[in-house]
């Protein structure tokens, strides 16, 4: 049987702090087995009832959260000078999240993190191809000679790579959607910079079947939904 000391549990179960988790402790905002419990040293197991301000504790309780993740914010859990997007986020678990294909710093859109490295590894594996879908703006025209080239996949001298077929289908003259199944560095402002046409806003939609709410402003988020996590 699993036990622990109460105040390291209620730590790693939501992130807070145990300097933090004393005090809460302290104003008898914490109830095992019904009744408040205010000792630090109190030894707890799987079957005891963990409450924090009325909300029941579970030990490695699987989250899956998505954000609208707004420019200027580092797909990072620490950076000492941006904001990141665990700062974003309110959730008492967030630092235990971990993100699942990050965006570079002047991109918005889907940002997906979780506590499940098995959920994660499989979204984000290449022999799996789950597509990711943007929406890129321009600073010139396209024209259609990029669509054979995203489709044929380019050269990356730098890793010594050729990309993935992505799929490319122009929205507006300055406006395109594009599908890839992998994600290198910079990869597609990189190859629109093949046709010396620098990206001036990339977003994204989708990661597979999940979907960017629109109900969620940016910087905002959410917990998927179970048909989410299991598409
Ligand atoms: N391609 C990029 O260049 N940046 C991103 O954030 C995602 C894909």
């Amino acid at each position: 049987s699993k036990r622990a000391r109460l105040d390291r549990f209620i730590s790693a179960t939501t992130g807070i702090n145990r300097k933090h988790v004393r005090l809460l402790l302290a104003k008898g905002l914490v109830e095992v087995d019904g009744k408040v419990a205010r000792d630090i040293d109190q030894i707890i197991d799987q079957f005891s009832h963990i409450c924090l301000e009325g909300k029941v504790l579970r030990a490695n309780a699987p989250s899956y959260v998505m954000l609208h993740k707004p420019i200027g914010v580092v797909s990072a859990t620490v950076d000492d000078k941006h904001k990141t997007v665990i700062d974003l986020l309110t959730r008492a678990d967030k630092t235990q999240l971990h993100i699942v294909g990050r965006l570079d710093l002047n991109t918005s859109g889907l940002l997906l993190l979780t506590n499940d490295s098995r959920w994660s590894k499989r979204l984000m594996s290449p022999e799996h191809k789950v597509a990711k879908l943007y929406r890129v703006t321009l600073q010139n025209p396209l024209d259609p000679t990029y669509v054979d080239a995203f489709a044929k996949g380019m050269y990356f001298g730098y890793e010594d790579i050729t990309t993935a077929p992505a799929k490319l289908e122009i929205v507006d003259s300055h406006t395109a959607l594009v599908t890839l199944i992998e994600g290198r560095y910079h990869q597609i402002k990189r190859m629109f910079g093949r046709f010396r046409n620098p990206v001036v806003a990339l977003h994204r939609i989708s990661v597979g079947d999940i979907v960017l709410d629109p109900q969620l402003a940016v910087g905002e988020s959410r917990e998927l939904t179970p048909a989410e996590v299991n598409a």
